[in-house]
């Protein structure tokens, strides 16, 4: 018989005794695999371990692949064969490994030859431990007794693996809670993507780039004492400081508005209205004709800034310490007489706890070349500005990787929410192309203006618009239009509510980049998770709460300035507004009445604007699916907003970690509302899209079509991927898919339907 089962569940028991003579986990398990590989007479065995910390399989021990990426390889749960077996509580046996819709090529770890997998979960009650896994170069080598054995293996090994965990920090003499990882151990983090891109750079904490301005005022400058020998010459340089300081926030701030027209103005007025305070300069000057050189002059006040304004009560003051810090760090790199230096972010890293969206705008104008966040409190609007800003961010909740010493070199993907620390030439190597194209765009291929399925069916592309930099790749990527602007970013980033003529200059050169192609300005969504500070509102629960369209019919001052920019911009346009987190018919009703209010009173004013747009409502809550008949009726034409739609038909806000995972687009209950409000328009005539992130999902896509939906609205920069892949599509077979996929009552009947399909759910 070419595997002794019996005789290998009899050793493994014996193993239990083996732990204690080791010195470390790893030798101990080193006899399993090692045993476990022989009894079976099996290529490869591995065991992963589950680190609940960090939400991750590690690789701890293997006999077969590449020794080298023990501790390295890092699988998400539900991440190739091995991460599906934990994902799934269930033994996963694959006869022909490369074409399991659960595969997932790990590089460098030498597994190509390996053709048979088995991988099992090894757990204790509902506590999940880690993954055993087997591989063998021949096709279908596993057999159900093998996953048997393996699991009886497992569970076995279960609790001798708990144990030696315990056993091990006390044979190392401290306990899990004082236990101090050296940062050499720690080569990869893996967090969470919320910006995609990679970025090769040094570390940076936030606000103290490069030379630290010490946290006390009276810390000072060690080399050199407050003497004022060289007074008159101190001053001078400091003039000069500030005045280079000066020209350069000017030169970048007309840099950027080209760009960011819509959210850059104003970027880098309070580091200018700063420097121009006399109360800021002048007290640097009093330190410094009292004896400061000029750079303790600058720390010194800076310093006392920073405490002031951390200190305050006031969101909108807080939100100042950061442009003080970046002020102080300018004036200090401008002290050093450096000219090379620019006192931005090129060749960097940002790690910080959080961040303003005006930072944010700030930091990728300054050039960062990617941003870590603590994962836990960052909102959507952060992630939604960072995808349009082009800047890679990855959210991590490891304290770890924040530690790590500025200067560190970092490797961040923000494909998949990793982030490398001193990475290998081995890893350098994998992400060199992602590196070498780095502005995210690559080759251009012929983009097709229209598209059109298989069997010749019309398919609408069309943009999501955050911020006016996405129109210019809207236009470069051929959108027939702009699906949804988001028109709050310009009301976020500014923190202030703009006029109406600042607005109206914003929309019309968003309406002007396209050309004559339609163009959907969404009134202002904030609230939930898009706060404006400057909206004064606090609520407990926010998403439940003071938002969209509840927000404009409670403050019609704002909601009216707004609507007559719009109308004004959207002059000879085909224009469209598009209400969001509509809830009744009511309220589209009554924001209508304010709409034609605004047109009559700008005629009666003679002032031109378009008098007929067209006026639609957002779907994004159950409320509006379930009235959607109705709605489809009063409204010009409906939108369906999946991010919000999924959040509220399922009761679950994806930022939040613990239930993060049930955020689930393919819920049977999200599809059959989908296809009831598609129903609903065809059955009104009214224009049905979609402009929620579904509309960029491969198998969503398909669906979609297949219940009739035939125009969506998606990030620009997923524009090429789906104007190649909807002529590859048939209505037929989407109709096949999307009826087959509504017959389904359960998530996993539906995940198991997708992968089988080849679509990871
Ligand atoms: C949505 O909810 O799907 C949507 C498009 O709106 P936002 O993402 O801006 O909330
Ligand atoms: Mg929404």
């Amino acid at each position: 018989m070419r595997k002794n089962n019996v005789e290998l569940i009899w050793s493994i028991g014996e193993l239990s005794g083996l732990f204690e003579k080791r010195t470390n986990m790893g030798g101990f398990l080193q006899d399993v695999v090692d045993r476990i590989a022989g009894h079976m007479e099996s290529d490869v065995c591995s065991i992963y371990l589950y680190d609940e910390e960090a939400d991750v399989l590690v690789l701890r021990a293997t006999r077969g692949l590449n020794p080298e990426s023990v501790g390295k390889v890092h699988l998400q749960i539900g991440e190739g064969i091995s991460g599906s077996a934990l994902k799934e509580l269930r033994p996963i046996r694959e006869a022909h490994a490369s074409k399991s819709p659960y595969f997932k090529a790990v590089p460098d770890i030498g597994e190509e030859q390996y053709e048979s997998f088995l991988a099992v979960p090894i757990k204790r009650g509902l506590n999940r431990i880690g993954v055993m896994s087997l591989q063998h170069h021949r096709p279908d080598f596993f057999d159900v007794q093998d996953a048997r054995a393996i699991q009886a293996i497992a569970s076995q090994l279960a609790a001798t693996l708990e144990n030696v965990e315990i056993l091990m920090e006390i044979h190392a003499g401290h306990t899990e809670t004082d236990r101090q990882v050296s940062q050499e151990d720690i080569r990869v983090f893996v967090g969470r993507s919320a910006s995609d891109g990679v970025a090769l750079g040094t570390s940076v904490s936030f606000g103290v780039r490069g030379e630290e301005l010490p946290v006390q005022p009276d810390m000072g400058d060690a080399d050199s004492g407050c003497t004022g020998e060289n007074r008159d010459e101190e001053l001078r340089r400091f003039h000069q400081s500030l005045s280079a300081t000066q020209s350069q926030l000017e030169s970048l701030q007309v840099a950027i508005e080209s760009d960011y027209a819509d959210v850059a103005s104003l970027i880098f007025s309070s580091h200018l209205l700063m420097l121009k305070d006399e109360q800021f300069s002048g007290e640097m000057v009093r330190e410094i004709e009292s004896g400061c050189t000029a750079k303790q002059a600058v720390i010194k006040v800076v310093n006392h800034y920073v405490q002031l304004f951390s200190q305050s009560k006031n969101a909108r003051v807080q939100e100042k310490t950061q442009d003080v810090k970046d002020l102080g760090h300018r004036l200090v790199t401008n002290l050093s007489g450096d000219a090379d230096v620019e006192g931005d972010y090129r060749g960097q890293i940002i790690l910080a706890a959080d961040v303003f969206p005006s930072e944010l705008v700030r930091i990728a104008a300054q050039h960062a070349e990617g941003l870590v966040l603590k994962d836990g409190g960052v909102t959507a609007h952060i992630a939604i500005l960072s995808r349009s800003l082009g800047l890679p961010v990855v959210l991590c909740k490891d304290a770890r990787l924040f530690a790590v010493a500025d200067g560190t070199r970092l490797l961040l993907d923000g494909y998949e929410g990793t982030v490398y620390v001193e990475p290998e030439e081995s890893v350098l190597a994998r992400f060199q192309q992602n590196l070498d194209r780095s502005d995210g765009r690559g080759v251009k291929k012929e983009i097709p203006e229209t598209s059109h399925t298989r069997d010749n069916q019309r398919v609408h592309l069309l943009a999501n618009i955050n911020i006016f930099h996405d129109a210019r790749i809207a236009q470069e990527n051929r959108a027939e239009g702009i699906g949804l602007y988001r028109s709050e970013f310009p009301f976020i980033v500014q923190n202030t509510f703009p006029t109406e003529e600042e607005q109206y200059r914003i929309y019309r050169s968003v309406i002007e980049s396209m050309n004559g192609r339609p163009v959907t300005l969404r009134t202002v969504d904030i609230g939930g998770d898009k706060l404006a500070p400057q909206s004064g509102v606090v609520e407990t629960n926010p998403f439940l709460g003071f938002r969209g369209i509840r927000f404009c019919l409670d403050r019609p001052e704002i909601f009216r300035d707004q609507l007559r920019a719009l109308l004004r911009a959207g002059l000879d346009a085909d224009l469209r507004i598009m209400l969001p987190m509509v809830s009744s018919v009511d309220e589209y009703i009554a924001a209508k009445g304010h709409l034609q209010d605004c047109s009559r009173e700008l005629t009666a004013e003679g002032i031109a604007h378009n008098a007929t747009p067209q006026l639609g409502a957002m779907v994004e809550l159950p409320s509006a699916v379930e009235i959607s008949h109705a709605l489809a009726k009063a409204a010009d034409f409906l939108s369906i907003g999946t991010n919000d739609l999924v959040m509220y038909t399922l009761g679950v806000d994806r930022t939040n970690e613990r239930v993060g995972h049930m955020y689930k687009p393919y819920h049977p209950a999200v599809l059959r509302s989908l296809r009831r409000v598609c129903e609903a328009g065809r059955q009104a005539r009214c224009p049905v899209s979609i402009c929620g992130d579904a509309a960029g999902d491969e198998a969503m896509i398909l669906f979609l079509l297949g219940i009739g939906m035939r125009t969506f609205s998606v990030e620009p920069r997923q524009l090429p991927r789906i104007k190649e892949m909807i002529p590859q599509l048939s209505i037929r077979d989407a109709r096949t898919f999307a009826r087959k996929l509504l017959t389904f009552d359960r998530i996993d009947q539906i995940e198991r339907f997708l992968s089988r399909h080849g679509y990871s759910a």
